[in-house]
């Protein structure tokens, strides 16, 4: 996002990354048999004839993994179309069947997008859906099957449901790939296909990265990062990655395509396999399975029972509050944007409704605060019945216990000062500090913001915080220029 700092490349180079996310969809069983999809479990306990891909077992799709995966289609903009289950087939000791059960040329969703909070569009090429494989584990050496004393398998995971969503090689810097990641991760909790957890491996981003010329449109050569456990290692891999190509350009060489683990403890990443081209795959249509037709029925009902996403609450928030995109993509992230809207649509003044919540309101737990008593509150410091500090006051008791606005005020004696009072008290302390009430009149701008500084803060202090900020500053500009 444009407020972050920047890893910057070198001058003259910019970035070029897409990225393929693989998130486990949160059913109850796989995606062709009955095991329990569930994480953690003794291995090799929720395996069965058809995710052990035993010869003459058949597979019978999950009905509910696919309406996931069409949700998050809708949820990310895609069409929805009719889809068409395809054998990708290599070998690999995780993947018991030698062929991975996934979507090729037809897969159900495509073509959708999703917007970040600074309004950068990343497109979405495709949302497929597939199995998940087995799991390895290489004991000995460095955890690598290439210096492992011997290697275990747990098939709990074989045939666990997941979509792969690939984006567009759209995504030109190091934030705007982490806000995509974050981005998906939100609208994978809001719509609850996912429990998208990158540290549990429920969610895995895979980095596409090349870098060109800035300022040419051209594709070169790209490097798949993997083994990525968190958006921040994400940052940090893309970052090395990108170097790395730069200073094989500078010094005449060029990359070659394949596959690269990243290892966070070293910060680096070293080469894996030089990557397939899709010939290796042979593709070929599922023969075992049919064809996944959604009804015009099916997808109205999911666009119907779709909840508010985040990129729609930014834009209605910002939409009500007439704010930066930094402070509302903040207020969507912490839950506060509904309080806000009912806050302004009750009278609240948008831009103290807005402040209060960003500075004063930066806690895990507001349950205690309704939006109601919340709009009361900013009403009431509007109106001058509450100091800007006692405001605050009032605020803090309201998260802590709840409450009335109102009530908690009175109990706690706060009356708005009469104007008299707090202009006589204004008189006295200048008559009381004649140096300082000189430097206020006669000083540069400097000056004049002390000792205005100096001035509230008395006043505060003999008010004990009573005193409305505001009123003190216009009496001391009208002192001095009468
Ligand atoms: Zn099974
Ligand atoms: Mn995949």
């Amino acid at each position: 996002m444009t407020w972050s700092i920047e890893p910057t490349l070198p001058e003259g180079w910019e970035l070029v990354v897409g990225l393929e996310v693989h998130v486990e969809l949160a059913t109850a069983t796989k995606l062709f048999c009955g095991c329990a999809n569930q994480f953690g479990n003794e291995p090799n306990t929720n395996v069965c004839p058809v995710c052990l891909g035993l010869p003459g077992s058949l597979p019978v799709i999950n009905g509910t993994a696919v309406k996931y995966a069409m949700q998050l289609g809708r949820a990310l903009r895609c069409d929805v179309k009719p889809g068409i289950m395809a054998r990708k087939n290599y070998f690999y000791p995780d993947m018991p069947k030698d062929y991975q059960t996934t979507q090729y040329d037809q897969p159900t969703n495509s073509n959708g997008s999703l917007v970040l909070p600074d309004g950068f569009v990343v497109g979405i090429e495709r949302a497929h859906i597939e199995e998940d494989t087995g799991k390895s584990t290489h004991v000995g050496g460095g955890g690598r099957i290439n210096d492992a004393v011997y290697s275990l398998v747990d098939y709990n995971r074989a045939g666990v449901p997941l979509v792969e969503i690939v984006s567009d090689p759209c995504l030109d810097t190091i934030e705007h790939a982490k806000a995509y990641v974050s981005g998906l991760r939100d609208i994978l909790l809001a719509i609850g296909v996912s429990d998208a957890r990158m540290e549990e491996g429920s969610m895995r981003v895979d980095a596409n990265v090349s870098v060109r010329p800035a300022g040419t449109t051209e594709l070169r050569t790209r490097c798949e990062l993997k083994n990525i456990n968190s958006i921040r290692s994400m940052g940090r891999a893309i970052e090395y990655e990108a170097l790395r190509q730069i200073d094989l350009y500078t010094s005449g060489d060029n990359p070659r395509q394949e596959t690269r683990h990243w290892d966070e403890a070293a910060g680096r990443s070293t080469a894996g396999r030089s990557k397939e081209n899709l010939d290796d795959y042979r593709f070929f249509q599922e023969p075992d399975l049919v064809p996944l037709v959604p009804t015009a029925e099916e997808i109205a009902a999911i666009d119907a029972a779709m909840p508010a996403l985040p990129s729609a609450r930014r834009a209605a928030l910002m939409e009500a509050s007439g704010s930066d995109a930094e402070v509302v993509a903040t207020l969507v992230d912490r839950g506060q944007d509904t309080m806000a809207i009912a806050a302004i649509d009750r009278g609240a003044d948008a831009a103290k409704v807005v402040t209060r919540l960003q500075h004063d309101l930066a806690v895990d737990d507001f349950s205690k605060v309704t939006a109601e008593s919340f709009a009361e509150l900013i009403i009431m410091e509007s109106a001058g019945d509450l100091t800007a500090t006692q405001a605050k006051q009032v605020l803090a008791e309201m998260v802590d216990s709840g409450g009335h606005p109102r009530e908690i005020a009175e109990a706690r004696g706060f009356e708005a000062m009469e104007g008299d009072e707090l202009s006589g008290l204004v008189d006295q302390l200048i008559a009381d500090n004649p140096g300082e009430w000189q430097r206020f009149v006669d000083g540069d701008e400097g000056d004049r913001k002390k000792m205005q500084g100096f001035f509230t803060g008395q006043i505060m202090r003999a008010t004990k915080g009573q005193a409305d900020g505001r009123a003190v500053a216009e009496l001391l500009a009208q002192r001095s220029a009468g």
